[in-house]
């Protein structure tokens, strides 16, 4: 049986994620995860904080603090507002900790000795005021290509073009608001990606396994070619430059730039887990020590494809040394606010922790999955999470959990009955389940949350026509018989319907398979092969109706 390693995109550390960022990484890498942790697959599901950049150092100076201080203040928010929507992270890392310092330090001076890196003077803006280098988003002016007037150093927001600080028209600094800067000479370590260039081709050339959307953005890059590219910039607040295992002479007031060393922090972020568990680390990350059987998925929104198929294997691939190369990856669009951007600096839509307070998580959680921007952009209106709510958690799966176990606390003392055979209902029930598993349990490995919630959504409607047609409320009368068949089929089918949705909304999943006394080792993923798991014999713990997971909005 395979090993799941599966990553989501680093949330980056300054200000709460908005629910866009939650729905494009993090909650669908936490589906799988529980997904294939109930198949019984041996499952590490790593994340971390993405700490270095001009981003947080900026904040932290409006903010008035410490850049490390005010780093551990957003990590505390950040993670705790994971856990609330119960994302089952086996380790929630931060790219800060001393293991992603030493591995950057360790890949860049591999990528060294394997010529693949190379020092050079550039020029870099520096401001004579501020008396320093401004590099990135310290600089800000006017951009060369749509002539937006509030460009970064690093991107325009308003074209997205990618910028080097020193294409600015009228660059300023982003500290003083001075624009008595000058371009002055500095030297930077620049990877050599060119030379990369066909290995990583015919890596992406095999990864069969890749969606047509990473396919093409990989293909894209390759095809306008790979160019050498400065990874270390001017600044205090990162990894520091090595070289031999000391400080680079002349690099001593410079760090790696923070899209080299973040991606390792999914390696980082293992060891971390490995040094806090006493867990082995490089069974999941060295094919040369056992990872040979794990198959590497990682998630993340589209603006990240290119770092993840093409610049972090150049990292990884370059070093030559036997490092887990993704196998499978899960791209995702944007969600919207009401068709337009979430914003994180604007405060523009909703935010994990405002979501929380409204409501428990499995709200929020079914919608963004069953409407998740997988083929296109999906926009989030309030109106239509209150309609899906109410329409397939309250009407549908609440509805089936609700009157059938009332239904035997009332007459049959909270016990599963026993009496009656199977008739052409029950038969026709057990078709379309099995049918519905095998292509619930395929969009599930496809990792296709939309496909997925669908077909979940339609096992819910099949028990509740079931119940509908069997009645044993009618047949309660006339027929006892009758009337304990259908009550006990509804049971297990209710039961069978919460494990199938314990990846999507486990908080509630585990409050039905609590009141239906599911022992743990029955709640794991179902196999569509297996004799008929509605017949579960009578008896057993007794069944207490549970408060209704959901109330309509
Ligand atoms: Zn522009």
């Amino acid at each position: 049986m395979p090993r799941y390693l599966i990553t989501s995109a680093l949330p980056y550390i300054n200000g709460i994620k908005h629910l866009g960022n939650l729905a494009g990484s993090m909650l669908p890498a936490d589906v799988h995860a529980r997904f294939r942790r109930l198949q019984g697959h041996e499952v590490l599901f790593i994340c971390a904080t993405d700490e270095h950049g001009t981003p947080a150092e900026l904040a932290a100076a409006e903010a008035g603090e410490d850049v490390a201080l005010y780093c551990a203040q957003q990590y505390k928010i950040q993670k705790d507002a994971c856990d609330g929507f119960r994302l089952s992270f086996d380790h929630f890392g931060r790219s800060s900790n001393p293991p992603n310092h030493k591995l950057t330090q360790h890949f860049c001076e591999t990528l060294e000795k394997n010529g693949l890196i190379e020092e050079r003077v550039s020029k870099q803006i520096y401001s004579i005021d501020d008396k320093r280098f401004l590099p990135d988003r310290y600089v800000e002016g006017t951009c060369p290509v749509c002539g937006f007037e509030r460009a970064r150093g690093d991107q325009c927001d308003n074209c997205q073009t990618l910028l080097d600080p020193i294409e600015l028209i009228h660059p300023r600094s982003k500290i003083s608001g001075s624009t008595n800067v000058e371009a002055r000479d500095t030297a930077h370590l620049f990877l050599l990606q060119p030379k990369m260039q066909e290995r990583v081709r015919a890596w992406v050339d095999k990864s069969a396994e890749w969606p047509p959307l990473a396919r093409s953005i990989a293909y894209k890059w390759l095809d306008e070619g790979l160019i050498d590219r400065s990874i270390t910039r001017d600044l205090a607040w990162g990894v520091k430059v090595t070289q031999n295992g000391k400080v680079r002479a002349g690099f001593e007031n410079k760090v790696f730039y923070v899209w080299f060393d973040a991606p390792i922090e999914y390696i980082g972020a293992t060891v971390e887990w490995a040094e806090a568990t006493g867990n082995d680390w490089e069974r999941w990350w060295r094919t040369d020590k056992g990872a040979g059987d794990v198959t590497y998925v990682e998630f993340m929104g589209k603006d990240n494809v290119a770092f993840h198929t093409v610049s972090f294997p150049v990292t990884i691939m370059g070093s030559s040394e036997p490092w887990k190369l993704v196998d499978r990856l899960k791209a995702f669009n944007w969600v919207t606010w009401y068709g337009g951007k979430f914003s994180t600096s604007e405060k523009r839509g909703i935010f994990m922790d405002q979501a929380l307070e409204l409501l428990p998580s499995d709200y929020w959680r079914w919608y963004l999955m069953a409407n998740a921007p997988e083929s296109s952009d999906a926009a989030f209106t309030l109106e239509q999470f209150q309609s899906t709510v109410n329409s397939d958690l309250a009407d549908n799966f609440g509805n089936l959990v609700n009157r059938i176990l009332r239904f035997t606390a009332s007459k049959f003392e909270c016990r599963v009955p026993d009496g009656g055979e199977w008739t052409a209902l029950e038969e026709e029930l057990w078709d379309e389940f099995s049918t519905r598993l095998k292509d619930l349990t395929h969009f599930q490995e496809q990792m296709d949350m939309r496909k997925a919630a669908s077909e979940l959504r339609a096992i819910w409607a099949a028990g509740n026509g079931y119940l509908q047609k069997a009645a044993p409320w009618m047949a309660f009368k006339t027929n006892a018989n009758a009337a304990a068949l259908g009550v006990r089929t509804g049971i297990n089918y209710v039961a069978l319907s919460a494990i199938l949705a314990q990846p999507f909304i486990p908080d509630a999943a585990k409050t039905v398979l609590d009141a239906v006394g599911a022992p743990a080792e029955n709640r794991t993923w179902p196999n569509a092969s297996n004799k008929n798991p509605f017949d579960a014999p009578p008896g057993g713990p007794p069944i207490h109706p549970p408060d209704l997971p959901f109330k309509k909005i």
